[in-house]
């Protein structure tokens, strides 16, 4: 497949994280690019795997650098893609698989624009917008899944409309209503893309 920045974002609890695990699975060419928050782990989440867990200061600090290639807050936390990992994983041929909110994946597709015609990571943008079936289905998936408080899945139910309204920014849209169904989608979007289909 030709090198690919793939950009997924999605409501918390839409599955976006099962489909990124899928894909990484079938497809060890796409690297995941691992983000800094200022949110404590959650759960199983392992430092430099899941995320990089910064301090307030910290993340402050790479920002104030030029370190992300872009931040943006969510849910009350600061999130942010460092920019080396990405660069790097390009110049090995390989592709990029970044999970982000809605803010950064605008942030993304203003600074592909913004790079020459022939640069290889303009070439190779895709954004992906996944979509759960409802808001109720969300709410059922969040309180499922039993990772977040009461407060903290009323804060992501709050947001989820807000992203679900800016979903048509994304040049593809994929339902998870049925996860394999979701996933074929998705798969044929990265093969067509790549050039393998
Ligand atoms: P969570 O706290 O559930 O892991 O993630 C909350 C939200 O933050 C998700 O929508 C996720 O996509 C987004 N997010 C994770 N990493 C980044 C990042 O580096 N930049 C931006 N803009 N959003 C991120």
């Amino acid at each position: 497949m030709k090198p690919l920045l793939i950009v997924m974002s999605a409501p918390s609890g839409a599955g976006k994280s099962t489909l990124c695990d899928l894909l990484l699975q079938e497809f060890p060419e796409i690297t995941y690019s691992v983000s800094c928050t200022t949110r404590a782990p959650r759960g199983e989440e392992e430092d430099g795997v899941d995320y990089f867990f910064l301090s307030k200061d910290e993340f402050a600090r790479q920002e104030r650098d030029g370190l992300l290639l872009e931040s943006a807050t969510v849910h009350g936390n600061r999130y942010g893609t460092p920019a080396g990992p990405v660069r790097e994983a390009f110049a090995e041929g390989q592709s990029v698989l970044m999970d982000i909110d809605v803010v950064g994946a605008e942030s993304v597709r203003r600074f592909v624009a913004g790079l020459p015609a022939d640069d290889p990571l303009r070439a190779g943008f895709v954004d992906i917008f996944i979509e759960p079936p409802s808001l109720d289905e969300l709410r059922k998936r969040l309180v499922g899944r039993g990772e977040d408080s009461p407060e903290s899945i009323q804060v992501r139910l709050a947001n989820a409309q807000g992203e679900l309204d800016r979903a048509h920014e994304f040049t593809y849209r994929v339902v998870n209503d049925d996860l394999q169904v979701a996933y074929r989608r998705l798969r044929d979007i990265l093969l067509v893309k790549g050039g393998e289909l």
